[in-house]
């Protein structure tokens, strides 16, 4: 087990940063052109809703239900950003939210001592160490739902393919765009490693940097926070704090006006009668757990 995480650490976490940097010196060789634009910002939608619909809020939590064809969907589109199969993907996030920011939290940035030291470690264990090598949730205990699902047992059997079909796809547009070898290969580039680079920094980030920083306007036992200006590039997800708080709830946002690209697509798709029954919390739930001004202690009040 241990084996294939370093395997996994090392093909989808390690080699993507030197794809990026060879991405970046293919340049001398292939400009940046509107079609690498493309590729680049499409796959990266495509499969960042895979992960934060698909992986996140449907098969985690499920905050809405999905017709089947909507569910093979999103967990193919989630697989092919490489950040595991969707069954393991799943018993590490539910046993996240179990033990947040306490023993047994697969990645809190919290655990590694006080100090700047201690945080920096913190953070760079949770931000993308960790994968290296760690405890394997029992997925019988963690996703017995998942595993009951034969068609999304299949997907995720196949995980290692969808990777590959995540990297195919753009070289061959790029290839018969340019109608050339190197245009193939800039297409792989920006299209497959350099998007799985960016998507799976902004993903880790909401682990390390949003259980450090960030506001907290509702109660929750961890340190989770808000991170509301990165909320358009984390499709949602920067709503960490939310998300803790109601972690049953299709939005992250809660409200209308705060940006939540993920639960934009779940609303479309309930408009077309796709996905259904969104357990979005009531307004006196939420009125519940909000952190007024009165809970903290006044300035100058005796102990
Ligand atoms: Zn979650
Ligand atoms: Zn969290």
């Amino acid at each position: 087990m241990h084996r294939l995480q370093r395997r996994h650490f090392l093909l989808f976490d390690v080699l993507p940063i030197f794809g990026t940097a060879a991405a970046i010196a293919f340049l001398w060789v292939h400009p940046f052109g509107v079609t690498e634009l493309v590729l680049l910002l499409s796959m990266w939608i495509v499969t960042g809703l895979g992960i934060s619909v698909g992986y996140h809020r449907l098969f985690t939590h499920r905050s809405f239900k999905a017709s089947p064809a909507v569910s093979t969907a999103l967990a193919v589109a989630g697989s092919m950003a490489g950040q595991g199969g969707v069954v393991s993907w799943v018993a590490l996030h539910r046993r996240h939210h179990e033990c947040s920011d306490r023993e047994g939290d697969p990645h809190s940035p919290n655990l590694a001592g006080e100090g700047w030291k201690g945080r920096l470690r913190g953070l760079m264990h949770s931000h993308f160490l960790w994968m290296r090598r760690h405890e394997y949730p029992n997925v019988v205990h963690y996703a017995p739902d998942l595993l009951k699902n034969r068609s999304l047992v299949r997907v995720a059997r196949l995980y290692y393919y969808w990777i590959v079909l995540g990297l195919l796809i753009p070289a061959v547009i790029g290839g018969l765009v340019y109608q050339s070898w190197t245009g193939a290969v800039s297409g792989l580039f920006w299209g497959g490693l350099v998007r799985i680079f960016v998507l799976e920094h902004i993903v880790w980030a909401i682990n390390s940097f949003l259980h450090m920083f960030g506001t907290r306007p509702y109660e929750s036992r961890e340190r989770s926070g808000n991170g509301g200006i990165f909320a358009l590039i984390t499709f949602g997800e920067a709503w960490h704090n939310n998300h803790h708080a109601f972690p049953e709830s299709p939005s992250f946002g809660l409200d209308w006006y705060r940006l939540d690209p993920g639960y934009w697509l779940v609303k479309g798709l309930q408009a077309t009668g796709l996905v259904w029954d969104l357990k979005v919390p009531s307004e006196s739930r939420r009125e519940a757990k909000r952190i007024t001004r009165n809970d903290r202690p006044a300035a100058g009040a005796a102990a």
